[in-house]
């Protein structure tokens, strides 16, 4: 006997993703705020891509920003080290 029921447990784990910066009322991401920044990054040091995120296109682009900066300052490894 097979069961069917597989596909639809997986179907309800979609979930509304709020811009977090829209939903903390932030219109500035701060470039040293690097706990912030870190979330939005992965184990590499690689950005987490909008439709991962969740981020609306104006917070995603400014955190790309900020991070960018933070990166130049080197607060944050541009990749992770060999
Ligand atoms: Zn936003």
């Amino acid at each position: 006997m097979k069961e069917a029921r597989e596909k639809t447990e997986k179907k309800t784990f979609q979930r509304k993703k709020v811009c977090r910066f829209c939903a903390d009322k932030i219109d500035f991401i701060d470039y040293k705020d690097l706990v912030t920044l870190k979330n939005f990054l992965t184990e590499r040091g690689k950005i987490i891509p909008r439709r991962i995120s969740g981020n609306c296109s104006g917070h995603q682009r400014q955190l790309t920003l900020s991070i960018k900066r933070s990166r130049n300052i080197a607060l944050l490894a541009f990749a992770e080290e060999r």
